[in-house]
């Protein structure tokens, strides 16, 4: 069971991150999406198409990180912490992925200082700064080795036939 956890979010700049991280999270084999701001319009769009394209990916709008953090401890479940900072991903996703149950932290701009401290595991995804999207997503793939990537979602109203040209879609 993993699931995501997006701090920093600022609703007047972004909205159109917060989304890809949600979609890249419900694509890539994640099971659901907290936020820890009160943005509708984003739960929203990430919503819509959770509902069009199948699978029970959840996000919950909204959380305070730290309460939710905790809560996911109690529960039994470690916390990795997405940071260009950590250790290397390729030296602890072993380990990672013996873990039941992961919640995956990713930032903003610049994430509270108790976050490292909170977390299980501080992990960088190069040692380079980039995005939280691309290092959320090459986590979940090296996370998953691969197999969300043909992942099916269930009860789906439109799902997508693969063509060598052109764009052909089913719909149920
Ligand atoms: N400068 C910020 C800091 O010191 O925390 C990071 C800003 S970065 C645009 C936003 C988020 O992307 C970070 O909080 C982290 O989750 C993720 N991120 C960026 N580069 C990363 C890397 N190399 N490895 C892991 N996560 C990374």
């Amino acid at each position: 069971d993993v699931a995501v956890l997006r701090i920093g979010h600022r609703p007047e700049r972004d909205q159109r991150v917060t989304t890809h991280v949600g979609l890249a999270a419900r694509a890539l084999g994640a099971r659901g999406m907290y936020l820890a701001a009160d943005d509708h319009g984003v739960i929203a769009s990430i919503e819509d198409v959770a509902s069009r394209w199948g699978g029970d990916f959840f996000v919950e709008n909204d959380v305070k990180w730290r309460r939710c953090i905790q809560d996911w401890k109690a529960a039994g479940g470690k916390v990795a912490h997405l940071t260009m900072y950590g250790l290397r991903m390729t030296d602890v996703i072993d380990e990672i992925r013996g873990e039941e149950r992961v919640l995956v932290v990713v930032g903003a701009e610049k994430v509270p200082g108790d976050i490292y401290g909170l977390s299980d595991y501080n992990v960088s995804v190069t040692t380079q700064p980039h995005s939280e999207i691309s290092s959320l997503a090459l986590f979940l793939d090296h996370l998953f080795e691969g197999k969300e990537l043909n992942r099916e979602y269930p009860d789906a109203k439109i799902r997508i036939e693969p063509t060598k040209v052109g764009k052909k879609t089913v719909e149920q």
